[in-house]
């Protein structure tokens, strides 16, 4: 019996079924952990947790805590981004001089990126998105796939830009991220005011 057979007998409550998946957890196979996750998006737990916060705020480093605390799926679209930059994909191509500038990348281009990722199946029993939404147009895209993957609750960092800009600064000695340079905090931090920051509201007029 394999993990599609084993979740259509479920449905159909044969309990050979249930036996078979005790049998797979019992072994620590991985199918035991992908059946679970199906079986927990169909009880409609496979949400989205969002953190948000300027460059240097330390939404990387929570994101990754909290992901490994209540096993979800650390989507950062950051990270999604500078590997492209790294493996020359056309998206990559799009990216590097914008990602080093401390620019947005367009939307639509994030957004299909993002929607692609969530598709893979260790999303299935929830996420945790780094990054994202940045714009209202990327916070409007996850209300569109929100009877799939609703946003349960969004995190903001925050802290005061001099310490931020000190923080990112000190980063840069150690990550050789190319856009943790002066020039580039400074836009970054000025998108982040005017592109991200309405998104506040936006979740506390949703009661998020
Ligand atoms: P930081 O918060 O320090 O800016 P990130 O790794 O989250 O770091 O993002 C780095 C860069 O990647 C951003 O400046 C931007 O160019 C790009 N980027 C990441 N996420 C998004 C997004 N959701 N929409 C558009 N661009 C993004």
């Amino acid at each position: 019996m394999n993990g599609k057979e084993i979740i259509e007998k479920l449905k159909k409550k044969d309990i050979r079924a249930v036996a078979r998946l005790l049998t797979l957890i019992e072994n620590e196979d991985k199918e035991a952990e992908i059946i679970l996750k199906k079986i927990w998006k169909a009880t409609g737990n496979s949400y989205i947790i969002g953190i948000t916060g300027p460059p240097g705020a330390g939404k990387g480093t929570q994101a990754l805590r909290i992901a490994s605390e209540f096993n979800l799926a650390h989507i950062s679209t950051g990270d999604m981004l500078r590997e492209h930059v790294k493996e020359l994909t056309d998206l990559g191509k799009v990216a590097k001089s914008l990602l080093d500038e401390g620019k947005l990348v367009p939307d639509d281009l994030v957004i299909k990126m993002l929607i692609e990722r969530l598709s893979q199946e260790d999303c299935l029993g929830g996420s945790i998105l780094d990054g994202f939404p940045r714009t209202l147009p990327q916070a409007e895209s996850l209300e569109k796939i929100s009877n799939k993957f609703p946003v349960r609750k969004v995190l903001v960092f925050e802290a005061d830009k001099e310490e931020l800009t000190k923080r990112i600064l000190l980063r840069g000695e150690v990550s050789g991220r190319s856009d943790d340079t002066e020039d580039s905090i400074r836009v970054r931090l000025e998108v982040y005011q005017k592109d991200t920051e309405p998104l506040i509201n936006f979740y506390e007029n949703k009661g998020i």
